[in-house]
């Protein structure tokens, strides 16, 4: 699937809020190392959204580009979207790295994305997955991407697109297709709003 040795790059991670920095809304405060904001241009037209941020130091704390972030990269080269057009950020602003309560995480933790978006007001949002489609978009009952994909829908009144999670498109190659197919479809909507 890559087709340089090393085409990927760290993205600069955007600092918490100070007053969120110590957030114990939720469990996840006893589980993470730290609460991770989101990374990329914090002024870019898109804002990408995940479920939760994945592992990003090795065992010796060398940063490293998760296999999430590497696909998201990949699909984003072959879609023509540049690092710097794009801020990514959570559901969650904590790593989950044992069981929780999610239901009550999200809930806990949607006043920070919210508030987030609105200090950003990016052009466009994208979301990723059927975990961040269900959260965001819950008056739909229960949303997949299988149907949200190929439409542009309406988050506060910021458009939003979703697609496969890149973890479902490394575990499903098949579905490489489609992510770009969306990807592009993301950069000619940017196109359109500017
Ligand atoms: S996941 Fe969100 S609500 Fe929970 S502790 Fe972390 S920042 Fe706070």
């Amino acid at each position: 699937m890559l087709r340089d040795a090393n085409p990927f790059v760290i993205l600069p991670e955007e600092a918490a809020p100070e007053d969120i920095q110590q957030c114990e809304r939720c469990e996840l405060s006893k589980q993470r190392t730290r609460v991770i904001w989101g990374e990329g241009n914090p002024d870019a037209p898109i804002v990408f959204i995940l479920d939760n941020p994945g592992a990003r130091e090795d065992r010796e704390g060398n940063a490293f580009l998760c296999g999430t972030r590497e696909t998201l990269q990949y699909g984003m080269r072959e879609a023509g979207i540049s690092v710097d057009e794009v801020y990514v950020t959570y559901l969650l602003k904590c790593r989950p790295i044992r069981a929780y309560n999610k239901p009550e995480a999200r809930e806990a933790c949607a006043p920070h994305l919210q508030m987030q978006l609105l200090a950003k007001r990016p052009l466009v949002l994208f979301g990723f997955g059927n975990i961040v489609a269900e959260t965001l978009l819950p008056l739909n009952e229960n949303p997949t991407v299988k149907e949200l994909r190929g439409s542009w829908h309406s988050l506060r009144g910021t458009p939003i697109g979703f697609t496969y999670h890149p973890l479902a498109v490394r575990r499903r190659p098949n579905l490489m297709k489609i992510f770009v197919d969306d990807l592009t479809a993301l950069k000619d909507k940017l196109k359109e709003l500017t």
